[in-house]
């Protein structure tokens, strides 16, 4: 069978762009070629958005419950579709079938807080704010918005921003990563079965040059993003020095402290599932676990333990807890840093390099690591990795960690371990991060909660999800009104 094209969704109509380079989708656990995805050219972006602003005007004069029809249409199609979208995403991503089916649980939440707009989006206003005067405050849709993903989360990041912006009036301007293009390719379809109108849901794949004539077209109103934190900043930059709201989510390094106290087989579970699930590739996943105290000991092994026999392969063959890395230059990338960590006087307690998988040869995969005793201040305990590489730190007392912890750029998340109370307390107030867990290993905030990432984890002000998506995807107007009741004797 023929490797499929896949295609752009312009204007309700599916579309090979012209001239356009094409990249191969690969599937990281065979290396085999999946599909071939085209990387759109400035032209192809313009013909997007402009079908797009004349698809506005009608979808911001549909009423909001309307509107929201759709949404409550696309989850039950979600929903429908679950097993194939989850094969989907195992197929180009490499994580397993679990991890993509609760991505996509995530992902369906969204759609479910969004059909709400109708509530979500109502304003706010005051009678006699002067005598005879009223006052009151409208949300309105700003017009074309446009998201730019990464490949980690294909079935679940789109769904941060998108049915936020179209439950508000907007239309909507997806560009995948063009790692992982094909979970959206059938999202859309399920977008164009749910009913919503030509060119308010649109589709346009491709890179960098795809992505910069989306930040310099004059009608796109908002940008949102998620990926490395380099490219966060300079889509951020570009976006609003062109005039454009812009919410950009970029990389991590995400810091748990385990205290002495701590349930030590629940914490080590729960932490292992945060540094190795998804291989890493999570930007909520722990990458420096800090111990306080005897905490040390109890949990190194533990955890070593974890690494050595968590069962690594094929994301849709059963019992595998963990698949590939996405690439072969992210798994060279994962080498070379651990280099340099040893280099740094790391010491590997678990070395998951040159790991191969019955079967599976060409696929790029690793095993779990654990480094030790590297220099908490040097580049290794504060680059992103982004594999299943878990650096070991260690402090004498609670503040000491907390200090270790905010040392850091990033302020993705960061996570506690104890069974006391008042230290939770100390931690939650003091911590430099955005995203906070107590006991928890992957503290993703739910659908109406913002994703509220800090430091150089976020560029902007608004967040992704709930009200903050509300928020970012309406302008508010206020209207101030005279009706003297002298005019209404006439009647
Ligand atoms: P990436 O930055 O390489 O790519 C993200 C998107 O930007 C893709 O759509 C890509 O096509 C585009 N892009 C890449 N380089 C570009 C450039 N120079 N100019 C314009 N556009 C460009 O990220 P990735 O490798 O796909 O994803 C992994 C990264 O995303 C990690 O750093 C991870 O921490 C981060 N991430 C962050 C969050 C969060 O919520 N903060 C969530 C998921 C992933």
């Amino acid at each position: 069978m023929a490797t499929p094209e896949l295609l752009n969704l312009v204007g309700g109509e599916w579309r090979r762009p012209e001239g356009a380079d094409r990249a191969p989708v690969t599937n990281p656990a065979t290396a085999e070629t999946l599909a071939w995805v085209p990387l759109s050219p400035a032209g192809e972006v313009d013909l997007t958005v402009r079908a797009a602003a004349a698809a506005f005007p009608a979808w911001r004069d549909t009423p909001v419950g309307d509107r929201v029809q759709s949404l409550f249409r696309l989850k039950a199609l979600m929903e429908r579709d679950i097993v194939e979208l989850s094969r989907t995403i195992t197929l180009e991503c490499g994580k397993t079938y679990a991890e993509s089916e609760g991505e996509l649980r995530r992902g369906i939440e969204n759609v479910e807080v969004a059909s709400g707009m109708p509530s979500l989006m109502q304003g706010y206003n005051n009678e006699d704010v002067a005598r005879g005067i009223d006052e009151h405050l409208f949300r309105q849709p700003l017009g074309v918005v446009a998201g730019i993903t990464p490949f980690n989360f294909p079935g679940m990041i789109p769904l941060w921003f998108m049915p936020y912006a179209l439950g508000a009036g907007n239309c909507f301007v997806l560009k995948p990563s063009e790692r992982v293009p094909m979970t959206t390719q059938h999202l859309m379809r399920l977008c164009q079965e749910a009913g919503f109108p030509d060119g308010v849901v649109s589709l346009v794949n491709g890179g960098k040059e795809t992505v910069d004539a989306l930040l310099d077209h004059p009608q796109v109103r908002a940008v949102s993003f998620v990926g490395s934190t380099p490219v966060a900043k300079y889509i951020y930059a570009r976006a609003t020095a062109n005039g454009k709201r812009a919410q950009c989510q970029g990389g991590a390094k995400n810091p748990a402290i385990v205290l002495p106290d701590a349930d030590m087989d629940m914490s080590t579970r729960i932490l292992a599932d945060s540094a190795f699930g998804c291989a890493g590739q999570r930007c909520l996943a722990t990458s420096v676990v800090i111990t306080v105290g005897e905490a040390r000991e109890a949990f190194s092994e533990r955890i070593v333990d974890d690494a050595h026999t968590r069962r690594v392969g094929f994301g849709l063959d059963d019992g595998v807890q963990m698949g590939p890395v996405i690439s072969e230059a992210s798994r060279e990338r994962i080498h070379g840093l651990v280099d340099a960590g040893v280099r740094e006087g790391g010491r590997l307690l678990a070395d998951g390099r040159g790991a191969t998988v019955d079967g599976f040869a060409d696929g790029y995969f690793l095993h779990p690591t654990v480094v030790a005793d590297v220099d908490p201040h040097g580049d290794f305990a504060h680059t992103e990795i982004f594999g299943p590489v878990l650096t070991l730190l260690h402090a004498d007392t609670l503040d000491d960690a907390i200090a270790l912890a905010n040392a850091r750029a990033f302020g993705n998340q960061a996570c506690l371990f104890t069974t006391s109370g008042a230290a939770a307390r100390a931690f939650r107030h003091q911590v430099k991060a955005g995203n906070v867990g107590i006991n928890l290993g992957v503290a993703a905030p739910m659908a109406y909660f913002p994703f509220s990432g800090w430091g150089d984890s976020f560029f902007g002000d608004l967040h992704g999800q709930g009200r903050h998506a509300v928020e970012f995807f309406t302008e508010t107007k206020v209207v101030i009104e005279r009706w003297p009741s002298a005019w209404s004797r006439r009647f």
